[in-house]
């Protein structure tokens, strides 16, 4: 069961990525939250075959002394899954197409049109049942007939999860070659692409894994073959803003989109097993600080603009150090690099990747490419914005704590030319502008030439802890003394 799990985890993340990328993608759509939250229990199949498992596993004689290989098993099971098993689902799977069958069991997994490897998992349990009665008919026939092995069971349960998730994975991975080597392996095997068109089309491709019996009952979609050359030529989707961001923590990578769902959609909360997890989050931070590269988390799309998250593989902590800075940026740069070739736009610089003491908000980029056609965005204006819209109307003063950011002379700058007053802490101080503004990006430097600064108490000095008002005091001797010194 553990196996299956993690199986099952791999194609999940491989699809997030592939459909994330682009590249060979073949429904061009995105998710829709209810598919999301539809498809978000799907262990309820994974608990009912442990039981049956478990139950076969104590009561079937011998079971529990399997050899580990055994021929004629093997060639039985291949058999009765090419023979019965995908005859008897080809017309079961008609039946359940019939509109009686359809509106009270089969629409359920027929409402996620673009699929996703959980999507082979998604069905009333009745059809589960159905579905673990069919499968059942080589193992237990080989139980039975005492031709039973572990290979022939664990790899037929393989076998069988590979399949699904790969026909639900949406993009196409099976390479050409495979079918000019081997031409009746198109009847033998169904590609992503196959399976895709029954979910768009309903009425065609109702074969389990192997396409055969569409071919002898006249169901066989004719865009098959089409589709599936359309999708292995799709080359990798061009974006239009990529936002470039990093990891934080080392659990961060957890949180991803490409890991596990219950913990993506929680991006800020730590849960107390991730700490059991510290080998495995040991190991990728070793990778990641080797062999990282930046790579793509998700895509999304706003009307017809399309957007794409990357991450650069470098941690909260290494950004703090000096001898990481150097690197840093080179990954910074060469992302922008790639989202130019891609075609990108905007850059929009998120989190850490944007500071002043790393690259100057995105400054060092510019000057080193003075030709950079794509647009570098660290959303201090957004920020801005923000901060002056949510200043009620009538408002004569403001007063602004905290570090004196870019985004802190931009507002105050923004402020002043409404002509509110700006107060500072600790001390009180407002500006006027003298003159009107230089267009162009506002930088501190260019805040301070407009500004006039003058030093008042302040009448909340009263209000302050012994420790704030030492800190003051420190702060207005320095002030004064550096203010006496420059004049
Ligand atoms: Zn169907
Ligand atoms: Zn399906």
């Amino acid at each position: 069961m553990l196996w299956r799990m993690f199986h099952n985890q791999i194609w999940i993340s491989l699809s997030r990525y592939r459909t994330a990328t682009g590249s060979n993608r073949i429904v061009d759509k995105g998710l829709e939250f209810d598919q999301v939250d539809r498809e978000r229990n799907w262990d309820d199949q994974i608990l009912f075959n442990a039981i049956l498992f478990y139950l076969g596993n104590k009561y079937v004689p011998g079971s529990s002394h399997l050899p580990l290989w055994r021929t004629d098993g093997v060639i039985l099971t291949i058999l009765l899954h090419a023979g019965p098993v995908e005859f008897l689902y080809y017309w079961l799977h008609r039946a359940l197409h019939h509109h009686f069958l359809y509106s009270r069991y089969h629409s359920h997994h027929h409402s996620s049109i673009v699929t996703e490897p959980i999507t082979s998992v998604i069905h009333p349990f009745a059809e589960h049942i159905a579905y673990f009665a069919l499968f059942a008919i080589p193992l237990s026939t080989i139980a039975l007939s005492g031709t039973a092995s572990i290979a022939a069971i664990a790899g037929y349960i393989t076998y069988v999860d590979l399949m699904n998730n790969m026909g639900h994975c949406n993009f196409e991975l099976i390479p050409n070659w495979l079918f000019s080597v081997f031409p009746p392996l198109k009847y033998l095997m169904y590609t992503p692409s196959y399976h895709s068109l029954h979910h768009t089309q309903f009425r065609t491709n109702y074969a389990l894994f192997m396409p055969f019996y569409d071919y002898i009952y006249g169901t066989m979609d004719k865009s098959s073959d089409t589709l599936y050359e359309n999708s292995l030529e799709r080359k990798e989707e061009s974006p239009d803003v990529v936002h470039l961001t990093h990891l934080t923590t080392p659990e961060s990578i957890y949180h991803l989109r490409l890991g596990f769902a219950s913990l993506a959609s929680k991006p800020y909360s730590s849960t107390w097993y991730l700490c059991l997890l510290w080998p495995l989050t040991f190991w990728f931070m070793i990778l990641t600080c080797f062999y990282g590269r930046t790579f793509v988390v998700e895509r999304s799309r706003f009307d017809k603009i399309r957007l794409q998250t990357w991450a650069i593989p470098k941690y909260k902590i290494q950004y703090h150090l000096k001898w990481q800075k150097e690197s840093i940026n080179n990954l910074i740069q060469e992302a922008i690099l790639e989202a130019k070739e891609k075609g990108a736009r905007v850059l929009s610089l998120g989190l850490l990747n944007q500071v002043e003491e790393l690259n100057r908000y995105g400054e060092l980029y510019v000057h080193k490419h003075p030709q950079l056609k794509v647009k570098l965005v660290d959303g201090s204006s957004l920020a801005v914005a923000v901060v002056l819209n949510s200043i009620p109307k009538g408002t004569t003063q403001v007063l602004l704590r905290g570090n004196l950011s870019k985004v802190a002379y931009a507002v105050a700058f923004a402020l002043c030319q409404k002509g509110i007053q700006v107060v500072g802490h600790p001390f009180a101080c407002y500006c006027s502008l003298l003159g009107s503004p230089k267009k162009g990006q506002v930088t501190p430097s260019a805040y301070n030439a407009n500004c006039q600064l003058r030093l008042t108490f302040c009448p909340f000095f009263i209000c302050l802890t012994p420790l704030e008002a030492l800190t003051l005091i420190m702060h207005c001797f320095l002030t004064v003394s550096h203010f006496l010194i420059s004049s």
